[in-house]
């Protein structure tokens, strides 16, 4: 049996643009343009990017909380693109999110134990006869005491909230959790308990995370593959410690430079990229990064570079890696 939980496969999502007074489609925001990655069970990719480079939508796109333009995302061997919502409904137990601020993700009017506990009652996983033990349980499995069950989520910390969130999203059992920005709302020493959590939960459970972020240093810590994102395609996928070690893509290289060494007699050449990130609307010609790629060739305004394969399982979309 395939060890894949989920494969997208040239991801493409447009948000159009209206206009006129028949509000017509005038132009279109090219948010996720071509993206294909892979994620076995119980492995955690990373996506990375500046802010506005697609990977919240790629997020959603997999989940089917907004639908795709192009492209298609099998689901353990299922092709859930064009899924009827209510075939759809049957599989949504399995894929569960966790939102970036846990203070508006959880309804201040429930209880813990009722926001906890109403999806695994709704989807059938067990009675809600049964619920209250199951939700005590959850409350233990992510650092919390059994006694807050009856509390409402004004009564906990950030930390706290976000574990709340996370047993939220395990109470379905499910096999793929994606992670929005789960960790960059908290502070950092808060940070790093709620990725060691998401870790033991993943060694215990062998869910699959797709761990999103603008924040390499945390993306680095989880992940075992990270895919870096530029305006709406994937430049660059490895492992992590290689795509750490080896960066090769121009931008990846300016992303890694950025991050703070923790040894002061180390010091790193940080890569000022000059210019701004370009329009969705109206991406460059070529390469999306040749308006700001100190490498840039006559080549990158000309032809777009395609993902390849230069190393073992270390993928990069560049020119410069044409004759490897
Ligand atoms: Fe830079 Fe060219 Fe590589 Fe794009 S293809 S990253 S512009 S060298």
């Amino acid at each position: 049996m395939s060890n894949v939980v989920i494969e997208v496969k040239d991801l493409v999502k447009y948000f159009p643009i209206k206009g006129g007074i028949f509000q017509k489609t005038i132009a279109n925001v090219k948010a996720v343009d071509g993206v294909s990655f892979h994620m076995n069970k119980g492995e955690t990719f990373g996506l990375v990017g500046e802010s506005g480079c697609g990977k919240t939508t790629v997020g959603r796109c997999v989940l089917r909380l907004v639908e795709p333009t192009k492209g298609k995302i099998i689901f353990k061997g299922t092709d859930i693109t064009n899924m009827k919502d209510k075939e759809l409904r049957r599989l949504r137990p399995k894929m569960q999110i966790i939102f970036q601020d846990p203070y508006s993700s959880l309804n201040p009017r429930l209880t813990i134990k009722d926001i906890i506990g109403e999806a695994m009652v709704y989807h059938g996983i067990v009675s809600s006869r049964d619920a209250t033990k199951r939700v005590k349980e959850l409350l233990q499995l992510v650092g919390l005491s059994e006694e807050h069950i009856n509390r409402y989520p004004h009564e906990f910390s950030g930390g706290q909230r976000q574990r709340i969130c996370i047993a939220r999203a395990l109470s379905t059992e499910p096999d793929l959790i994606v992670c929005d920005e789960a960790v960059s709302a908290l502070d950092v020493s808060i940070q790093s308990q709620i990725l060691k959590l998401l870790e033991e939960l993943q060694q215990r459970l062998g869910v699959t995370y797709l761990f999103i972020s603008h924040a390499l240093n945390v993306v680095k810590y989880i992940s075992h593959r990270i895919g870096v994102m530029y305006l709406g395609k994937i430049v660059e996928i490895a492992q992590s410690e290689e795509l750490y070690l080896n960066p090769l893509h121009p931008y990846t290289k300016a992303l890694i430079s950025a991050v703070p060494v923790p040894n002061p007699k180390l010091r790193r050449q940080k890569i000022i990229l000059v210019g701004d990130v370009p329009s969705p609307i109206n991406p460059p010609q070529g390469c999306r990064f040749v308006t700001r790629c100190p490498y840039s060739m006559k080549i990158c305004g000309e032809i777009e570079p395609q993902l390849r394969e230069v190393g073992t399982e270390h993928w990069v979309a560049c020119h410069l890696y044409l004759n490897q």
